[in-house]
């Protein structure tokens, strides 16, 4: 059947008349070209894509109407030579001076071997371009935004990406917590226009309860998006207060705007401002839908940049608390130890003139008083020794020494202090070792101390060494309350005390065993334990003699 016999032959309208009708009310452009490449026809649907009337369209050289020369001479040649255009992408001005992206696919008509014109079906994807790129720049911006954690870089981010590709003002107005709405950042693409956005702000502050609806303090208010894509002069006017205000918006030229609330978790947090000073262009929804999602990535952002400065600041608290502890540690510690030593010398010299009286009633007293002085004595020392090892004044006295004949006398002197335990001794024969006697020794101490310590309804405590290739091991057991599992992690901190309330009663200050693992670990060795809450523990360290590890 041929197309002709499709149309309504009944009527008064003829076949031509028809086909005209059908071509002028297709929904894609259609256009025809000769062979200079005069246009000699186009339909409804071409004219109001590009915005021009017949007389200014027919008659002219399609050349006119491409921005890129070669592309138009190169399709024009390869319809000339009878090939066919399927879906060539390209750009054609339109009569406002902007361009449109179309689809064009294109072929020509011969007859008998000669060009006639040409058929070309040009369809509109500008709005499918720009979603396109917008959503491309929503992707990257997202990408960007994920890796600030500074409020003020995010900001000069945000507003790098926004200005002047896809606003030329832009303006970030942030409600806190005291209901004000505060200025948090402005971008403008023209640095003259810039001073009068400014003063702009400054001049007419955010007013939350601006009843009239586009307004920032409306947006806050009321949780509604706005899109106005065309400033009239009148809306002007109209929303100015007065002539001073309108006078400047006049200034600032703008075109078109929206604006948006940032909410987190349901909560305003602020406002953003897109403006368009460009009559040319105008926001659409396109725009409007990719601003609101742009609006939420930035509260994300700002959000997120806020916590992470909270936590920062958090942590600087604490390093400077603790810095603050140290000094007042190192200060207490040597303010202590002066009139501590002079406390003990007294003490002595006291107890032995009365010993020489036989006044055994005030020398026994004395002998409590030397043991409670003695206690301070190691409270001050452990409290030194934390100010040395913060400041890297921990010095070591190298020797060699036996190592076991140090776990036998720190052990007898530790058996001294307690009646109710009984301290095993489980020695391997062990070669000399390099290291600092006093302070391995000190390591064993604080071990033993705490075993008997935790450990008050119990009888025995196991103490064994090792010894290999220049390596020694030596670890006490005891069968006390041990330790949970979830503070295992923390035994070797400073100032770590378990925080069961059964262990209250028990004194101490958290020291000896974060003091133990620094002289281990300076020494080159390990130090590590195991522990089950209302069973015991088993502390123990490993070190290289130093003579070994120099080698
Ligand atoms: P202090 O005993 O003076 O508090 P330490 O640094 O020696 O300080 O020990 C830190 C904490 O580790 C102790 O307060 C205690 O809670 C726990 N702890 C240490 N040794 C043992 C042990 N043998 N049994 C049970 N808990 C222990």
């Amino acid at each position: 059947m041929a197309i002709a016999d499709l149309f309504d032959t009944g009527s008064n309208v003829t076949e031509h008349e028809q086909l005209e009708d059908f071509l002028e009310n297709a929904s894609v452009g259609i256009h025809l070209v000769n062979k200079e490449g005069i246009i000699l026809y186009a339909n409804k649907a071409e004219l109001d894509m590009l915005g021009y009337r017949k007389e200014e369209y027919f008659g002219k050289n399609i050349r006119e109407f491409y921005g890129q020369q070669d592309e138009i001479e190169s399709i024009l040649s390869s319809l000339l030579s009878s090939e066919k255009l399927d879906n060539h992408q390209t750009r054609l001005r339109c009569k406002d001076g902007s361009f449109k992206d179309v689809l064009l696919s294109s072929n020509a008509y011969f007859r008998e071997g000669t060009f006639i014109h040409s058929r070309c079906f040009t369809r509109d994807i500008t709005q499918l371009k720009k979603s396109e790129k917008l959503l491309k720049f929503l992707n990257e911006a997202s990408v960007q935004l994920s890796t600030m954690h500074d409020t003020g870089e995010a900001l000069d981010e945000i507003t790098k990406l926004i200005v002047p590709s896809f606003a030329d003002w832009f303006v970030i107005n942030e409600l806190r917590s005291d209901g004000f709405a505060y200025l948090l950042k402005m971008g403008h693409a023209n640095p003259e226009k810039a001073k009068w956005a400014q003063e702009y702000r400054t001049t007419h502050p955010i007013d939350i309860n601006d009843p009239k609806e586009g307004s920032v303090g409306w947006a806050m208010r009321t949780r509604q998006a706005l899109l106005v894509r065309d400033i009239t002069p009148e809306i002007i006017q109209n929303g100015a207060k007065d002539k001073e205000q309108r006078e400047l918006l006049e200034k600032l030229t703008i075109s078109s705007v929206m604006i948006i609330p940032m909410l987190i978790k349901g909560v305003v947090t602020g406002v953003i401002s897109f403006m368009s000073c460009n009559p040319k262009n105008k926001f659409d929804d396109e725009d409007f839908s990719f601003a609101k999602d742009f609006t939420n990535r930035i509260a994300l952002t700002l959000e997120n940049a806020r916590l992470y400065e909270e936590v920062k600041k958090d942590i600087e608290d604490r390093i400077e608390a603790d810095k603050k502890k140290d000094e007042f540690i190192s200060i207490a510690s040597h303010e202590l130890k002066t009139p501590v030593t002079s406390l003990k010398a007294y003490t002595q010299i006291l107890q032995t003139i009365f010993e020489n009286e036989h006044n055994e009633k005030a020398s026994g007293m004395l002998a409590k008083m030397d043991k409670q002085v003695n206690k301070l004595t190691r409270l001050i020392v452990d409290l030194l020794d934390v100010t040395k090892i913060n400041k890297g004044e921990m010095v070591f006295d190298v020797q060699e020494f036996n190592f076991n004949d140090l776990v036998t006398e720190t052990a007898e002197e530790m058996q001294r202090t307690t009646q109710n335990h009984t301290l095993i001794l489980k020695l391997e024969p062990c070669e000399k070792i390099k290291g600092d006697r006093n302070r391995i020794g000190q390591v064993i101490t604080n071990f033993i101390s705490n075993a008997i310590k935790y450990s008050p309804e119990a009888k025995e405590i196991i103490i064994a060494s090792g010894c290999n290739n220049h390596k020694v091991k030596l670890c006490v057991q005891d069968f006390g309350i041990g330790i949970a599992g979830h503070e295992h992690s923390q035994v070797f901190k400073r100032f770590f005390r378990t925080s069961a309330k059964s262990h209250h009663t028990f004194p101490g200050m958290g020291l000896g065993l974060y003091i133990s693992s620094e002289i281990i670990k300076r020494h080159g060795g390990n130090i590590y334990f195991e522990s089950t809450e209302g069973k015991g523990s088993l502390f123990c360290f490993e070190i290289t003699s130093i003579d070994a590890v120099n080698d």
